[in-house]
C-alpha cells in the first residue's frame, strides 16, 4: 500500500548514539548546510507548516530528529552543517554524531541531500555526498530554492551541481522549491519508489498490520 507523508509524527531527538532508532523500519536522512531549508523541504513534504522547525537557531542543532511517517518509515533529519559561527567544540560533536550515525550499520537506507539551486555546492555538500557514496548508500540530490533562479539559470545550475557531487547520469537531482511546492510530486514519487521496494529478504518495517 502507498505510503502517507502527511501522517508523520515527530519522534525523538537523539544526541547521541544510544539514542539511535534501531526498530527494523528503514530510515531516510535529510542532509544539508544550514539555511538551505532543510527544514521546509521537509514541511512541505509532510504536507505541514512547521513540524521540522524553519529557521531553527542555524548551526545550533547537534541533534538528529526522527519523524514517524505512516507507521511504517522514519524521516530522519540530520543536524545541518556548515553555518560559520559555530564553534570548534560544536563542530566536532556534529562530526562525531555523523560519524556514529553513518557508522552504525544498517541505520540509513537512503540520503537525501538538500543543496542550494543558486549555488555550486560547497565543499561540505560534496564531503557529504562522498559520505553517502563511501557508505554505498542510495541517495537523491535535492536543488532547493528554485524560485529564487532565472528561468535562463535552471538548467546551468543544475549541471554545475552534478558536475560539482560527481553525480552520474542516472543519479536522480530533483529541482525544488520549498517555497512554491516545486518538485514535491517527483521527490515523494522517487522516496515511495525507494520504500515500497524491499531490500533483499529483509523485512521492511511492515508491521504486517491489515
Ligand atoms: P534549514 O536551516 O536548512 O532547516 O533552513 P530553513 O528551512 O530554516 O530555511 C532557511 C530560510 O530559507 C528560511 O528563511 C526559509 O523561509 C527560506 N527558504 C527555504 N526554502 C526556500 C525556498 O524554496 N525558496 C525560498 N525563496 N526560500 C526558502
Amino acid at each position: 500500500m502507498a505510503i502517507n507523508f502527511n501522517q508523520a509524527e515527530f519522534v525523538l531527538s537523539a544526541a547521541s548514539p544510544k539514542q539511535f532508532i534501531r526498530d527494523g523500519r528503514k530510515q531516510l536522512a535529510f542532509a544539508g548546510r544550514s539555511n538551505v531549508g532543510k527544514s521546509s523541504v521537509i514541511n512541505r513534504l509532510l504536507g505541514r507548516r512547521n513540524l521540522a522547525r524553519v529557521g531553527a537557531s542555524p548551526g545550533k542543532t547537534t541533534q538528529i530528529n526522527y519523524f514517524l511517517i505512516d507507521r511504517k518509515l522514519y524521516l530522519v533529519d540530520l543536524p545541518g552543517y556548515g553555518y560559520a559561527k559555530v564553534s570548534k567544540a560544536e563542530r566536532e560533536r556534529w562530526g562525531k554524531l555523523m560519524e556514529n550515525y553513518f557508522r552504525s550499520s544498517g541505520l540509513i537506507d537512503l540520503g537525501v541531500l538538500i543543496v542550494d539551486a543558486r549555488h555550486k555546492p560547497t565543499a561540505d555538500d560534496v564531503t557529504m555526498c562522498a559520505f553517502f557514496r563511501a557508505n554505498g548508500c542510495p541517495h537523491i540530490v535535492v536543488a532547493n530554492k528554485l524560485d529564487k533562479l532565472k528561468k535562463s539559470e535552471v538548467e546551468p545550475n543544475l549541471a554545475r551541481i552534478r558536475e560539482t557531487l560527481g553525480m552520474e547520469e542516472t543519479d536522480a537531482l530533483v529541482p525544488f522549491s520549498a517555497e512554491k511546492g516545486e518538485g514535491k510530486e517527483q521527490l515523494l514519487r522517487l522516496l515511495r519508489t525507494y520504500c515500497e521496494t524491499k531490500r533483499g529478504g529483509e523485512d521492511n518495517g511492515d508491521t504486517g498490520e491489515v
